[in-house]
């Protein structure tokens, strides 16, 4: 059945005109019998944030997805966060209940979710993270609550890498490296997933790849780059070529957005528009 129900949601951040987030969404309400919900880019600076979230409120958009800078300042101004968004301390997602808004971070669910797509149970498992930024924290947090036996995070800042483990100390056996130390090439021989949170190889830059010897992960050992465009980064296809198993960042990208639309409409969205919207505009960069 169709509706002629009009209610708004959007994107926040700064830029967003790269998002994929407005064709996937669209896809999603048009096919579920919404053709009149909008999606918008919201083009926001930081300075005007706060006045933005009002606006929502006044507005009365039902929801919006967070994108950079907004994650972790647009806290302050919702009315209550989510369990994992306050762990994280990053939103992704606003859900507006007649002026009371939510803040969520999907990414958590959407990540673990494309794990077990991809047949990774990261229960007991040695995970290595590389890079110690907001989709680290995210992931770290997945793994933590997935009961991973050991998360070891590589990053060019030690600092960095040492902060977000200790951010964590309380949740799992988590310790931070520089990755071009000795200590990290020794102990990622155990690892058996590597999953690079770094944009190191995103479109334009896809001669990039994070400086990790592949050769020293033990045979078997899966390859997870969150970056989706382009499809298989340098990484993941040197990874390929030495017989690794790989992934790539479309599936928690469209995983977190089921999540996200869940919310939004307690429906779940019809996954197959969703990714089709989303290779159909990635074919098209
Ligand atoms: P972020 O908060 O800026 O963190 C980026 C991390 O990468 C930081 O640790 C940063 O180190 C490191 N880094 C950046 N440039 C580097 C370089 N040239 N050499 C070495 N390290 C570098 O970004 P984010 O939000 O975590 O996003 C990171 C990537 O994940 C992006 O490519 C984004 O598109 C992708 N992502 C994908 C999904 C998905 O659904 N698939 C979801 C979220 C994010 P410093 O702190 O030292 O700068």
């Amino acid at each position: 059945m169709v509706s002629s129900e009009i209610k708004n949601f959007g994107i926040l951040g700064f830029p967003v005109g790269h998002s994929l987030s407005p064709q996937m969404y669209k896809a999603a309400f048009t096919a579920a019998g919404f053709p009149n919900y909008n999606y918008i880019p919201l083009s926001i600076q930081a300075g005007k944030l706060y006045m933005a979230v009002e606006g929502l409120k006044g507005l009365g958009f039902r929801g919006v997805n967070v994108t950079i800078p907004h994650k972790t300042t647009i806290s302050r101004y919702l009315d209550a966060i989510d369990a994992d968004a306050l762990v994280i301390g990053a939103v992704n997602t606003v859900v507006n209940d007649g002026g009371m808004l939510t803040g969520y971070n999907t990414d958590v669910s959407g990540f673990l979710a494309a794990l077990a797509e991809a047949n990774f149970l990261p229960e007991d498992s040695h995970a290595v993270i590389l890079g110690a930024g907001g989709a680290a924290r995210a992931i770290l947090w997945g793994l933590c609550k997935r009961k991973a036996e050991y998360i070891t995070i590589g990053a060019r800042n030690p600092q960095k890498a040492q902060a977000l483990a200790n951010d964590f100390l309380n949740y799992g056996a988590v310790e931070g490296f520089d990755w071009n130390s000795d200590e990290f090439k020794e102990i990622i021989q155990t690892a058996d997933i590597l999953i690079n949170t770094t944009p190191l190889g995103m479109f334009p830059n896809v001669d990039n790849m994070p400086p990790i010897d592949l050769k020293l992960l033990p045979e078997g050992a899966l390859v997870y780059d969150i970056i989706y465009n382009p499809a298989e980064t340098k990484l993941l296809k040197t990874a390929r070529e030495l017989g690794f198993p790989t992934l790539n960042g479309l599936s928690m990208l469209l995983l977190q957005g089921k999540e996200s639309y869940r919310l939004y409409t307690g429906q779940i969205p019809d996954l197959k528009v969703m990714a089709k919207a989303l290779e159909k505009n990635l074919k098209s960069r």
